[in-house]
């Protein structure tokens, strides 16, 4: 369709202001926190369900593709436009709908970011456990897409465990409602499907949340190493001895010194590791569990391990950790995020073969992860001005998950496949299990309206 004629017919749907089509838009909505880059033909900026819904049944009937588009903060191409078509930007829907503390849940829009949500449960002594870092920005519809995790994921799991519905928009225009307030639904767990799909089967305009009443007492501690394997090791000796903290998450040296020279969060410069490690629930029993884990982290040669004392010492610590990938961005002018998972007690091994990656490539690596997952995070360090190097960060990335798939991992822990890693999807899936995957997203898109380009290779099969 003529693009003149598409932005005329948007226009009609959601008004002038909410249409968007100059080259300098075009540009901004062209790429995300990931490498990848592609160019929309408009944005448009729906207000209701209702817009949804009829901007949807358009892109329909004239073929054009939609992708739905939070803040842009997901790290795998996942709101790239591979294919041109209509950027869905759901920022105008961001009303908290409901906050049902007798029912322990909540109702929101997409477009809420996750903090602000978290700010106004603390009014009620309410938690939403989820917390990805870079969740002053993202928004529920970007974690329902990429099925995000967070430090806290590690006890609580991640966001497909407390989404308990959605109203979605179908690829044709038609609203459904998928699981709901209750605990368990009839039939098929379309939640469960769409929770993590990318925006490839369908977009979330309205989305049920569990809430939690906020742990009774919080205890943050911060464990010092000489070594990095020490610091893996003390990992799966703390889960071996029957403790699930509420995070246990790592840095590394040069992590540590990024931190430190941004936020100061308190992280000894000379250490090669830190974990912070947080127990949350009940305040009885709580001491002699945060003595255990500092017997652990002793006998795995911790050199020390500190305790908050104070909520602002704990925030402190949290600040580093939640401020690490930025902090990163001093060190060279981009990154590449990579996103693995592996069994925990794979994690001493796995780390040195990523650190031989580096080696091999001629790039630096650094590392900062959620150590109780197995979801490991190292940052290949580069300048996208120099092609010779981002090559290599292309090959080394991909490496690194051949690494983790052979550790018996995967290829993502939570930032999703996107258009980064579809080639890697072969690490882990026979053509089999694609074939399969691929009879779920026709029968959600058989005209394959959303997000083009997305999680699944072309196959054959
Ligand atoms: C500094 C930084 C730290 C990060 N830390 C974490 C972390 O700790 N854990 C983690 O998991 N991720 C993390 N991420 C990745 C990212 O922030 C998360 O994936 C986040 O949930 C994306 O939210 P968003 O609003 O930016 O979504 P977007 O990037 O806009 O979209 C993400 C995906 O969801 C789809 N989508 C968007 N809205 C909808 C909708 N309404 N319905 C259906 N699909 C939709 C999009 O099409 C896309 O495929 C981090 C990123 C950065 C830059």
């Amino acid at each position: 369709m003529d693009r003149e004629k598409m932005i005329e017919e948007l226009t009609k749907i959601v008004g002038k202001e909410n249409v968007l089509s100059s080259e300098t838009d075009l540009m901004l909505y062209g790429y995300d926190a990931s490498l990848f880059k592609g160019k929309p033909e408009c944005i448009v900026l729906p207000g209701s369900t209702d817009e949804v819904s009829r901007i949807v049944k358009f892109a329909h009937g004239e073929g054009i593709h939609v992708v739905a588009r939070g803040s842009g903060t997901n790290l795998s191409g996942g709101t790239i436009p591979t294919k041109g078509g209509i950027i869905l930007h759901l920022s105008r829907m961001n009303r908290i709908l409901e906050i049902d503390i007798e029912n322990q849940r909540a109702v929101v829009e997409p477009g809420v970011f996750t903090l602000i949500l978290k700010n106004q449960l603390a009014r009620y002594g309410y938690v939403y456990q989820p917390d990805p870092a870079s969740e002053k920005v993202s928004t529920f519809g970007g974690n329902f897409g990429e099925n995000s995790g967070g430090p806290h994921c590690l006890k609580y799991g991640v966001t497909t465990n407390h989404i308990m519905g959605a109203e979605v928009v179908l690829y044709n225009g038609e609203v459904i409602q998928v699981g709901g307030k209750a605990l368990d639904n009839p039939g098929y767990d379309l939640t469960g499907i769409l929770v993590g799909s990318e925006g490839t089967l369908g977009i979330a305009t309205k989305v049920i949340l569990r809430i939690m009443p906020k742990p009774e007492a919080v205890k943050t501690m911060l464990a010092i190493y000489n070594s990095l394997e020490d610091a893996s090791r003390t990992v799966s000796a703390i889960i071996a001895d029957g403790i699930i903290p509420a995070t246990l998450e790592m840095l590394d040296r040069l992590t540590i010194k990024a931190v430190e020279e941004s936020i100061h969060a308190g992280f000894p410069l000379d250490a090669e590791a830190v974990l912070l490690i947080e127990l949350d629930g009940l305040k009885d029993g709580m001491e002699r569990l945060a003595e255990r884990i500092m017997e652990i982290c002793k006998k795995s040669k911790a050199r020390e391990v500190r305790v908050a004392k104070t909520e602002a010492e704990r925030a402190q610590l949290w600040a580093g950790r939640k401020g690490a990938f930025g902090a990163i961005s001093r060190l060279r002018p981009n990154y590449l995020v990579c996103d693995g998972t592996v069994p925990r007690t794979k994690l001493p091994e796995v780390l040195a073969q990523v650190m031989e990656v580096g080696k091999k490539y001629n790039l630096v690596i650094v590392n900062v992860f959620h150590a109780g997952d197995g979801n490991l995070h190292p940052l290949i360090l580069f300048d996208e001005r120099d092609e010779e190097e981002l090559r290599r960060v292309h090959l080394a990335g991909s490496e690194i998950m051949k690494i983790c798939a052979e550790a018996g991992g995967t290829i993502s822990g939570e930032h999703g496949i996107g258009t980064e890693k579809i080639k890697e999807m072969f690490f882990i899936f026979t053509l089999h299990d694609i074939a399969a995957m691929k009879q779920v997203k026709i029968a959600f898109d058989p005209e394959e309206v959303y997000n083009p380009g997305k999680v699944l290779p072309e196959t054959q099969a």
